[in-house]
């Protein structure tokens, strides 16, 4: 069996959605990388899905082959033998941690999308819900909450929303996954919360060329703004950067830390899709 017969590609609302069911595991690819399954699945050899791509003269055969050796180490290892099921490795008698994707709905339409986020969209978890989630993970033990999109700062009154979990217990901390670009509007509303409790999980993809490339064009030098207005007013940051193979070699890691990041500010690299962009 070849490394990537035995996916099934499925649609929701448009989105398409991979399972591998050997492993069991999930993702949603990038446009492109949708691009070269779907010609992997019908083509059935990766030989036959680069001369079908490269056919009218705008790919090029050793990108798209690089990029199919780069699936393939992705999505071709080898399921770990007897995998019993997350259940057997997890203690089970505390919730650590929960996410919630609050709305597809974003003010940017990256390149890298993993959820397609953009601003036609509109679809958002109710508030009622959303409290009753929280309320629930509060007695499972949560303490950490997560809140990501699209772009949180959209969904309604959200500085309300680390309002309420901070309220529910004195433990509990509130992360917001954010662009960064609407903080701002936003500063007054979340300085009343208690700044020890809260912090802000910004998306910074590589210096200009390549973080506009990704995100539009001015992203970069608004989110530059924001973010040291945001170190001003004494709001914890850490920062998030995609790693994608494109731009790895143009502003590693090591130079956004020297260059943009005051001291003190923990950046996290996420490798995990960047493999799988455009
Ligand atoms: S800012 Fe984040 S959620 Fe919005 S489009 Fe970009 S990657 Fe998607």
């Amino acid at each position: 069996m070849s490394w990537f017969s035995h996916l099934n590609r499925l649609e929701h609302d448009g989105i398409p959605i991979y399972v591998d069911p050997e492993r069991p595991d999930w993702f949603v690819p990038s446009s492109r990388t949708d691009v070269l399954l779907q010609t992997l699945l019908h083509c059935g050899s990766p030989a036959e899905a680069v001369a079908k791509i490269c056919l009218g003269g705008v790919e090029v055969p050793q990108k798209v082959t690089f990029d199919y050796s780069v699936l393939e180490d992705v999505l071709g290892r080898k399921p770990v033998d007897n995998y019993l099921g997350r259940h057997q490795h997890l203690e089970l008698n505390v919730l650590k941690e929960i996410w919630f994707h609050l709305t597809d709905k974003c003010n940017l339409s990256c390149r890298h999308c993993l959820f397609g986020s953009s601003p036609a969209k509109s679809n958002s978890i109710g508030e009622k819900t959303l409290k009753s989630a929280i309320q629930q993970a509060t007695e499972l033990g949560c303490r950490l909450f997560y809140f990501t999109g699209g772009e949180p700062f959209l969904y309604p009154n959200f500085p309300e929303v680390i309002k309420f979990v901070q309220e529910i217990h004195p433990d509990s901390h509130g992360v917001e996954l954010t662009n960064g670009l609407l903080l701002q509007e936003n500063l007054e509303s979340l300085l009343g919360l208690d700044l020890h409790r809260f912090h802000l999980q910004v998306s910074l993809d590589g210096l200009q060329e390549e973080h506009d490339f990704l995100r539009g064009k001015g992203s970069f030098s608004r989110l530059g703004a924001n973010l040291q207005e945001a170190r001003n007013r004494d709001l914890a940051i850490t920062i998030s950067v995609a790693v994608l193979p494109s731009t790895i070699a143009k502003s590693p890691c090591k130079t956004i830390v020297i260059i943009l990041l005051p001291p003190g500010v923990p950046m996290m690299a996420n490798l995990s899709h960047a493999l799988l962009s455009w």
